[in-house]
């Protein structure tokens, strides 16, 4: 048996379609372009690829893009100070601060000086709350194109078996919110958990967030099940670099019935919901119908 391919890559090149459809309409008819605000703080060489790609897109899908890169020993102060700023700013709708940030800023009171309303992250603790209550938030992106593609897959998710590997706040306790609302029975397994490879294989769906090169192999996978591999982990093979999931892929996808590659699955799809939640953002902050 092979496993189905999801493709994320063309599934959130549709939504970035979509969504630009969406801004172009509300240009046209209500004169407002959607403006997403990314800041980075420092020099991550792996954040200033992703914030590179979100501005790129961002233009692409027509909104506005504005980019704040901010020197590493940058004070608490002046990034609030910054936040500020942008909260107060009509023409940005969405704010999001690059994680991880240096050591001396305090990630929880930086993400939670942002309006909860141009929270596109879904990281402030308003959102969190929100969505843990069932009320109407912004959801964090990676875990929402998780979400997207499992419904795509099986439809209604209703009534089944979903095990999330990880508990961080950005990925693995919101991913297991989202698959509750959608009335999964929901399992959150992390370093602690005993025997793993069962709590696994009781999963019709498995969610693997743990940023562990190739740490589920295919036996700990029930047959059909639907794997989905968050895992974005950078590994040296015959000398060359490359990136793998958190699943191993070539054992997984003889068992599993539908998988995610990495790359080419999960991470195409967050930027894809970042801009999906930017145009929400600008919406509402326009009094105007909120895209379906
Ligand atoms: P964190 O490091 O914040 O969380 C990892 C989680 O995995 C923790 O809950 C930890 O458990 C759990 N864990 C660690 N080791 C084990 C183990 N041996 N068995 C079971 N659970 C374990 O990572 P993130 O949630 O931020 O990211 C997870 C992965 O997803 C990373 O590879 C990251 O790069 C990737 N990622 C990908 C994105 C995308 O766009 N595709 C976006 C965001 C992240 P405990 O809490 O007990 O320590």
């Amino acid at each position: 048996m092979s496993a189905t391919l999801i493709d994320g890559k063309s599934f959130a090149a549709k939504v970035r379609e979509k969504v630009a459809v969406q801004v172009a309409r509300l240009k046209d008819e209500h004169g407002v372009t959607p403006g997403l605000a990314v800041v980075l703080v420092g020099e991550d060489p792996a954040s200033e690829v992703y914030v590179r790609n979100k501005g790129r897109q961002t233009l692409e899908a027509g909104m506005n893009s504005f980019e704040h890169k901010l020197p590493a020993e940058t004070t608490e102060a002046d990034l609030l100070d910054l936040i500020g700023r942008l909260n107060r700013d009509p023409a940005v709708h969405g704010i999001l601060v690059q994680l991880p940030l240096p050591d001396h800023l305090d990630s929880d009171l930086v993400i939670n000086s942002i309006d909860p309303a141009k929270d596109v992250d879904g990281f402030h603790v308003s959102n969190v709350g929100l969505l843990a209550t069932g009320q109407k938030a912004m959801v964090p992106c990676t875990p929402l194109g998780c979400l997207m593609m499992l419904r795509d897959l099986y439809g209604s998710l209703s009534g089944l078996d979903a095990v999330v590997v990880g508990r961080s706040n950005i990925v693995g306790k919101p991913m297991a919110q989202l698959l509750l609302r959608d009335s999964c029975t929901v399992t959150i397994a992390h370093s602690r958990t005993k025997d793993l490879p069962a709590v696994c294989r009781r999963a019709d769906i498995l969610v693997a967030a743990v940023g562990r090169p190739g740490m589920i192999p295919g036996d700990w996978i029930r047959p059909g099940a639907a794997v989905i591999d968050v895992g974005i982990n950078r590994i040296e093979h015959d000398g060359t670099r490359r990136l793998v999931g958190d699943v191993d892929f070539d054992s997984a996808r003889h068992v599993a019935g539908a998988i995610t590659p990495v790359p080419g699955g999960v991470g195409p799809m967050t930027i894809a919901c970042l801009l999906a939640n930017t145009l929400t953002a600008c919406c509402r902050a326009n009094g105007l119908c909120e895209p379906q």
